[in-house]
């Protein structure tokens, strides 16, 4: 079975390049170092290196490959930086961005206890040291900024004012922003200086809602 799923992981990150998702060796490289079967519920494995979402619990979902590859790509890192991530979910995205900065450099805030034992666990169990924290990822995560970047996996109204405090000079914010609670835009804004954001707008996208103090109502 361990064979076969390395087979896919190769044949699905073949495919994300070619569709031209996959632009970067470190994107590359983590896509086929982290076993996205072992984040995924057991009973859906076998769909572990579709293209596509997968609910992980709790109402929640892991966004698909593709998805996730246009954000790191967006994300531009380099190793040594200290990452924010906001939703851990299963931790899938966490592991990558470890891959791509190294261990200890990530952090990541999950709203749902249950989620971030998850989390925990599937990260801990690949070797991978990341700190996930219990809380509201709206606020950022303050002990352990200011980041190289703050990348979000639910789909906030507005980019929260936390974030922009947080992240330094030269640092990218990386999030999907929209005025309904299941639709966004993919926006990425680079501080330039202390008071300047070059803000883009990217693709559209549909994330689980960002749910705390400056995102949507539980
Ligand atoms: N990156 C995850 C995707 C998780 S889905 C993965 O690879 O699996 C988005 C997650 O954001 C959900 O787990 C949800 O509970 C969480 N979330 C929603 N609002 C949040 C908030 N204010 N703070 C932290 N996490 C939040």
């Amino acid at each position: 079975m361990g064979a076969d799923f390395e087979k896919e992981r190769h044949r699905l990150v073949k495919r994300l390049e070619e569709w031209g998702y996959v632009k970067s060796p470190s994107v590359r490289a983590a896509f086929l170092n982290v076993p996205r079967e072992r984040f995924v519920p057991d009973d859906l494995r076998a769909s572990a290196y579709d293209d596509a979402p997968l609910p992980i619990g709790h109402g929640q979902t892991i966004s698909a490959p593709s998805m996730i590859a246009i954000m790191l790509e967006e994300a531009d890192l380099g190793p040594g930086e200290n990452v924010l991530e906001i939703g851990t979910g299963c931790g899938y995205h966490a592991a990558l961005l470890a891959e791509i900065v190294g261990p200890d450099r990530v952090v990541s805030v999950e709203r749902i206890p249950a989620l971030a034992d998850l989390a925990r666990a599937n990260l801990a169990a690949c070797g991978y040291r990341v700190e996930v924290v219990v809380g509201d990822g709206t606020l950022g995560y303050p002990p352990r900024a200011p980041y190289d970047c703050v990348i979000a996996t639910a789909g906030a109204p507005r980019i929260p004012n936390a974030w922009k405090e947080q992240t330094r000079v030269g640092g990218r914010i990386v999030a999907p922003v929209g005025k309904s609670r299941m639709n966004q835009v993919l926006v990425t804004a680079r501080r330039v200086s202390e008071s300047k954001w070059e803000v883009r707008e990217g693709t559209a996208c549909a994330f689980v809602p960002m749910i705390g103090a400056e995102g949507w109502k539980a």
